[in-house]
């Protein structure tokens, strides 16, 4: 199917198949007059010839023609797409209906019977043009719509560039018969894609595509309309055979962002319609490939965000575990509370201990669920009094674990402000295992105690020592005077008694009194011994000696168990220790007042010398353990006990670097032990 060689019926051609001249002749002198031009041939194969070589708008055809039929003629025409719309007006000398039906069915579009008037044939012949034109037009334009049609789809589904530029591309290629067609954007700066069909069909990049004059042209005020070029200096595009170029910028928004180029081989191949199809292709292509760049700008803003999303979460992580690390490493049980009383924090100190709970049991969870060993109301109190003043609390406690060991702690609650305008929005608990500091304190409290006494002691023996010697230097001699009668001169026998017996009571109570000033010089001296390498073991065994000679009359069973070997040897004042021993197993033996049995051991262990004198008595009442140690403290009755046996003890073992504890049941026993330390290498003294 061709187009009609002409629109106008001014200009169109008639090709005039008639064999008779004279007739032939009239007939183009007719249609000559009526504006048309007109061709003549007198037989079937002359005709087909011309019109091969020569585009027709009609044929106008008589039946009587010689050789080929002049209806096989006019199915020849039907059958060839060249020709198959052509109007084919046949004149017929017969009127026959059966001619007439015959000549319909052989293609033929109007029957008109010689002799015809001109006035008639004419405006027939018009009449056919004109229905075969509108039949173009519609032929045409439903071509148009079915190409923008599917170039719309197409588009619709490319999203990237390199689809956008490759469907318009084919597309308008196919659509408008062009030689090459080329397809061009820059959606960025830095991205510029395109796509040119070549003569034989084929997909190919840019290199077909004169880049910078087509980028120049694009940039410049030309490129607001679409050009057509004729000289081949100015194509777009690389190829040496084609004369003409269309192009159509793409645009949108008031900015070219790419262009549309066909090329054909003739001018006249460059039709009305091609260039309509081409501006139209260009419009939608320009829409897509606005579209296109505003995906591409959301996906690499969606993939920036998303990398961001990424370094950001990455960073908040990292900060997390470092936090979390840091609180695990401090030397405290912590953990903290929103307002709602739900744990926010857990740190590893806290999951440790007997009183211990693992972190995954205490996030998220109501602190009073968790801390169940607690008093809840008094726990609650502390919570809502931080919270509503914004004050640290401290408090110190006390606690004793399952081994009887007791541990101080100091617990703080301290507010948290999320924002610094704002309310307490949490609180921080925090324990911090204060044993050794309060120990260390209750020792320094205990030792400057017993220094001030000390020194108190030795001022008191030093004032008393002299007048007490005195009174019982007095008193015996009184005595001895008495017994040389020398107070025979007193009258009544009963009142020599008397002073007899006073004397007597003189002498008894200044001893008490010099044992006791010699207790506290004892203790005075602790502190001013002389040390030396020695074996405890040799002075545990020389104690015990004393002891049994001095506890013969009680019914106590002594164990001494020192080890077969020598013990590492410690510094010390051997007179000193001795003493200490002797204190603790006096205070034994005056313990089982009904017999028992009393161990002295002696052992080396991690770097001390441990004494252990344990007994069977009748041990110490809890409330008295703490008191033990004070100077003068003592259970025992008047005239036994002194009180300061401990106190010397305690004073000498601390002077050597030791210490001294006790375990007591009462109504079962008790054991002091001593630890001191041993010297590491000959030669290497503590002290
Ligand atoms: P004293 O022996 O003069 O009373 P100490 O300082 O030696 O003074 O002892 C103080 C107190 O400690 C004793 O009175 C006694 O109550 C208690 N005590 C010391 N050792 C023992 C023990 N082995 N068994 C029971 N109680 C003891
Ligand atoms: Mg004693």
């Amino acid at each position: 199917m061709s187009a009609p060689a002409s629109t106008a019926k001014e200009s169109a051609t008639l090709l005039i198949v008639y064999e008779e001249e004279d007739a032939r002749e009239r007939l183009r002198k007719i249609f000559e007059d009526a504006g048309y031009r007109a061709l003549t041939v007198s037989d079937a194969p002359a005709a087909l010839r011309i019109i091969h070589l020569e585009p027709c708008d009609l044929v106008v055809l008589d039946l009587e023609i010689p050789g080929v039929d002049a209806l096989a003629l006019c199915r020849l025409l039907r059958a060839q797409p060249a020709t198959s719309t052509m109007p084919v007006v046949v004149l017929s000398d017969s009127s026959a209906e059966s001619r007439k039906a015959d000549a319909f069915a052989a293609g033929a579009d109007d029957f008109i019977t010689k002799p015809s008037n001109p006035d008639e044939l004419v405006s027939r012949v018009t009449s056919q043009l004109r229905s075969a034109q509108r039949e173009w037009d519609l032929i045409g334009s439903n071509r148009e719509l079915r190409f923008l049609a599917d170039l719309g789809r197409d588009l619709l589904r490319a999203i990237e560039p390199e689809q956008l530029v490759r469907r318009v591309a084919g597309s308008t290629y196919e659509g408008t018969g062009a030689v090459l067609c080329a397809a061009f954007v820059t959606l960025s700066t830095d991205s510029e894609t395109g796509c040119v069909f070549d003569r034989e069909g084929s997909a190919e990049d840019t290199s077909l595509i004169h880049l910078e004059r087509l980028q120049k042209w694009l940039a410049s005020e030309g490129a607001s309309a679409p050009i057509l070029m004729t000289d081949k200096q100015n194509f777009f595009l690389r190829e040496d055979l084609h004369l003409v170029e269309y192009a159509v910028p793409l645009r949108f928004g008031g900015r070219a962002q790419g262009a549309l180029v066909v090329a054909f081989d003739r001018r006249e191949d460059l039709g009305e319609t091609e260039c309509r199809l081409v501006d139209a292709a260009a419009q939608q292509a320009a829409l897509a490939s606005h579209i296109s760049s505003l995906y591409q700008a959301a996906r690499e803003s969606s993939t920036t965000l998303a990398k961001e999303v990424d370094r950001r979460t990455a960073e908040a992580e990292a900060q997390r575990r470092f936090t979390e690390a840091i609180i695990d490493s401090l030397p405290l049980s912590l953990y903290a509370v929103d307002s709602e009383y739900r744990i926010v924090a857990w740190n590893r100190n806290r999951e440790l201990g007997e009183l211990g709970i693992p972190r995954g049991s205490a996030l998220g969870k109501n602190i009073f669920n968790v801390l169940t060993l607690q008093n809840r109301e008094v726990l609650s109190e502390e919570f809502a009094r931080v919270f509503e003043s914004g004050e640290i609390e401290r408090i110190e406690q006390e606690a004793t674990r399952a081994n009887g060991e007791i541990k101080h702690w100091l617990i703080s609650k301290i507010p948290m402000r999320i924002d610094n305008s704002g309310g307490v929005s949490h609180v921080i608990a925090v324990g911090e295992d204060i044993t050794t500091r309060v120990e260390a304190n209750q020792a320094v409290a205990r030792a400057e105690k017993l220094a001030a006494i000390g020194r108190l002691a030795a001022g008191v023996v030093h004032e008393i020592n002299n007048p007490l010697a005195t009174i019982s230097a007095c008193a015996e001699a009184l005595e001895s005077r008495l017994q040389e009668g020398a107070f025979s001169k007193i009258e009544t026998a009963g009142a020599l008694d008397d002073l007899r017996e006073y004397l007597g009571l003189i002498r008894s109570e200044t001893f008490r009194c010099k044992s006791i000033t010699n207790g506290l010089l004892d203790f005075s001296r602790a502190r001013a011994s002389e040390h030396a390498l020695l074996d405890l073991a040799d002075v545990i065994h020389s104690a015990a000696r004393l002891l049994a000679h001095q506890q013969r009359d009680r019914h106590v069973d002594f164990q001494i168990q020192t080890p077969n070997d020598p013990l590492p040897p410690l510094s010390g004042d051997a007179g000193q220790l001795q003493q200490a021993i002797i204190a603790l197993a006096t205070n034994a033996v005056d313990a089982m007042p009904y017999g028992g049995t009393l161990t002295i051991s002696a052992r080396y262990e991690g770097g001390d010398v441990l004494v252990e004198v344990s007994d069977t008595g009748v041990g110490i009442a809890p409330e008295n353990i703490a008191k033990i140690f004070e100077p003068f403290f003592t259970t025992k009755e008047v005239g036994r006990g002194t009180g300061l046996g401990l106190a010397v003890c305690y004073g000498i073992l601390t002077e050597h670097g030791g210490s001294l504890d006790v375990q007591s049941t009462p109504g079962i026993g008790t054991t002091f032990t001593i630890t001191l330390p041993a010297v590491k290498e000959i030669g290497e003294s503590k002290a």
